[in-house]
């Protein structure tokens, strides 16, 4: 067991994420606590951020070029690309096309 130093709820290990950088072997955070602060509007911000800056898209391209990453994207964008959200995004992405060429 170990307690969430940000909840202070004590949790089983399988609670936490493995990191290599704690003594333990676990993150200080635990797997909620780590999620709500991913979905925070802060959080998804500065990600924003990141991606657009000069070091964010070297790194990414570095990624996708990696086996891992590859394997990754690919996933992402076939799960992305059944979703409603693509399926309007094409539509009013032909539309625009077909406005532009008249
Ligand atoms: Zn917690």
């Amino acid at each position: 067991m170990k307690i969430c130093s940000k909840c202070n709820i004590e949790k089983a290990f399988n609670a936490f994420y493995k990191c290599r950088t704690h003594s333990d072997g676990y993150g200080s955070w635990c797997k909620e606590c780590n999620h709500k602060r991913n979905q925070s509007e802060h959080t998804k911000e500065r990600n924003r951020n990141y991606n657009r800056s000069p070091k964010g898209s070297q790194v990414r391209k570095k990624y996708a070029k990696s086996k891992k990453g590859s394997i990754i994207i690919k996933k992402a964008l076939e799960r992305y690309r059944s979703t409603e959200k693509y399926t309007e995004y094409r539509r009013s992405y032909r539309q625009l096309v077909r406005v532009k060429k008249q």
